[in-house]
């Protein structure tokens, strides 16, 4: 089976107000050091997997923000999983930008490399709210970063979007979908934002500086986004995704689908050979562990049957095409009826899953609250 690669990029010009993800600012000195310890990490995976192990259907360069890495070593990168791994024919590479650290000249280099699509932290269209989640970049460098990539021969774009931003009106949400559109991206994603533990922003919460939006509010936000962007040709694929008809991700189709992939850089995810592992979050741990030539893997999970089960339904009601259960039937040898007939059962009752078509799918009443949906088959 092909497998995809995602590549961890951990550094951000700035912290953003309310990530908690593991980035640091961005520094010469820690950028080389990260460097050199991916490519070792490569060079190790590639001694180490079998042919099909190395056959990629999917690359993604994510972050962090992937674009605040000079662009020779961004290509470096892509040299050496292109000498290191197989590429299958149309192997989607993706890799993350912001928006205020890509020109004309580092998209056409990277696009020359192999790059060809690529993800935009977009947001939101209102500079102050943009300003109040601590982005570095503005809505006229958005619209730049879209036509450098356009000329640069991009003919895949996504751009992510956050909604229930403090101070974020139905308007504002309305504007921001709109403008977003008006730019034909292939694909856009649309997130609720999380108020994370730690974050200036939860502080700011929490000191009533900021006002969190409405529970209604944010429904309200969710239900404008599929009704305005199907109504704009887009499709609602997965609960957070819409893409033109024939460009889905490739790559996070494969995580939903509770497919194999490889994780390389700090704090990056595996799944192979059944076995769930994490690499090492800190740079520092990192670097150390691959300069003793040491794979850099800080945990292991062996997966058990029922696991991956439970996993392939959690993970397979995300896509509102829903769980193939033929599939499933194929890949254990058991009626999802029969591992799960008490849940599907109770949740069908409460009208939030239902079977159609050899599918177990989300109803558009569990969509919103699809997270009690999961729980009960965790
Ligand atoms: S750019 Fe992304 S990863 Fe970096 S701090 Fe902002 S939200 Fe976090």
């Amino acid at each position: 089976m092909d497998i995809r690669l995602y590549i961890h990029v951990p550094f951000c010009v700035k912290k953003c107000r309310y990530c908690n993800f593991t980035s640091y600012i961005y520094s010469e000195t820690a950028a080389n050091a990260y460097f050199d310890s991916l490519l070792q990490e490569i060079k190790l995976y590639s001694a180490a997997l079998s042919p099909r192990e190395k056959s990629l259907s999917s690359i993604f360069i994510g972050g962090g923000t992937p674009t605040c890495l000079p662009v020779q070593k961004l290509k470096a990168i892509i040299n050496n999983v292109r000498e290191s791994f197989h590429w299958l024919p149309g192997c989607e590479v993706t890799i993350e930008a912001n928006p205020g650290t890509v020109d004309r000249q580092s998209l056409f280099e990277l696009r020359q490399a192999g790059a060809n699509r690529v993800s935009l932290g977009v947001q939101a269209f209102q500079d102050c709210l943009l300003d109040r989640l601590g982005r570095i970049h503005t809505t006229a460098e958005t619209l730049e970063a879209v036509s450098a990539a356009r000329e640069a021969g991009f003919e895949n774009l996504n751009m992510d979007l956050i909604f229930g931003i403090p101070g974020q009106t139905g308007e504002d949400w309305l504007e921001t979908l709109s403008g977003v559109v008006s730019l034909s991206p292939e694909h856009i994603s649309v997130y609720g934002l999380q108020l994370e533990e730690g974050t200036p922003m939860e502080r700011a919460v929490a000191r009533r500086e900021l006002q969190l939006c409405s529970e209604e509010l944010e429904l309200f936000m969710y239900q404008a986004a599929i009704r305005y962007l199907t109504s704009r040709g887009y499709v609602h694929y997965e609960i957070s995704n819409f893409a033109r008809p024939d460009r889905k991700s490739a790559h996070n189709l494969g995580y939903w689908l509770n497919q194999p992939y490889l994780g390389l850089g700090p704090g990056a995810h595996s799944y192979l050979r059944g076995e769930r592992f994490a690499n090492e979050t800190t740079l520092v741990g990192y670097a150390g562990r691959l300069s003793r030539g040491e794979m850099p893997v800080a945990a292991r999970e062996d997966g058990s049957v029922t696991v991956e089960m439970s996993e392939t339904v959690f993970l397979g009601l995300r896509l509102l095409k829903g769980i193939d259960l033929a599939a499933f039937y194929r890949r254990f040898g058991r009626r999802i009826e029969d591992v799960y007939g008490k849940e599907i059962v109770l949740l069908k009752e409460a009208g939030l899953v239902e079977v159609a078509g050899g599918y177990l799918r989300l109803t558009s009443k569990g969509l919103p609250v699809a997270n009690v949906v999961f729980m009960e088959f965790i």
